[in-house]
Order: structure tokens, then sequence, then C-alpha cells
């Protein structure tokens, strides 16, 4: 979604926008509307961000970007590892904070914590 520089109107179903108009526009595949219906008929993807823009109840969100790299066994190896400290991070914060809602900020930063602890512990156990 941008400011458009230019006023203008979509090939598709004529919707128009003046400059300074938030309109979705995409490179490739080209897409651009100011109704987030016809940018999508398009082939236009709407990311989590601007799906925020549109519904702003929704505004406190982390634009994640991923690296588009091939994963090595070796680090899917470290990955699976980390999912079993993660588990048990989790149960040892339920057990520990047993009034916590699981579904806060607070608890999954203590999980957090537990993760490098376990992580840490488990270092200085191999070395
Ligand atoms: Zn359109």
């Amino acid at each position: 979604m941008i400011k458009a520089k230019f006023a203008g109107n979509c090939k598709i179903c004529g919707s128009m926008w003046a400059v300074g108009d938030d309109i979705c526009y995409q490179k490739s595949p080209k897409a651009i509307c100011g109704e987030k219906e016809c940018f999508t008929q398009q082939g236009g993807t709407i990311s989590t961000y601007q799906q925020a823009t549109f519904n702003p109840n929704n505004k406190d969100i982390i634009i994640t970007k991923v690296p588009d790299v091939t994963v090595s066994d070796s680090v899917k190896q470290v990955a699976d590892d980390w999912m079993q400290f993660f588990v048990v991070a989790h149960h040892m914060t339920k057990t520990i904070y047993p009034e916590q809602d699981v579904n806060t900020h607070v608890f999954g930063q203590i999980r957090s914590r537990i993760i490098d602890q376990l992580c840490y512990i488990t270092r200085l156990q191999k070395d």
C-alpha cells in the first residue's frame, strides 16, 4: 500500500484515486488499485501489515521479512532441538507461573528466557 504520487484510475474497475490517496500497488505481478478486492483479483498480495492498515482495529503488528534461503539439514536439526526446548520451556513456565495467561507477552518472555537458559546449560554440559 502506497500513497499515490499521481492521480489515476484503475484500468480494471475504473475506481479513481487522487494524489496522496492510499492505493495498493505491486510491481510483479503488476497490480494497482485503490480497492483491496480489485487489487487482489489482479493478482496483488495484501501483506499482514497492509491488512492492518485496512483494519484499523488491528494495528500493533510486527512486520517480518523472512529471507528466501535454502535451509541445510544441520540447521533443521538445530531447529528440531530448539522445538524440544520450546516445548519443555512452555510447560516449565506453566508449572512455575500457573496464574500467568499463556497468551500474553509476559508468558512468552519468561518462556523465551527459559529456552535461553536450557540452551546455555546444555552447552555447559557438552563442554
Ligand atoms: Zn480496480
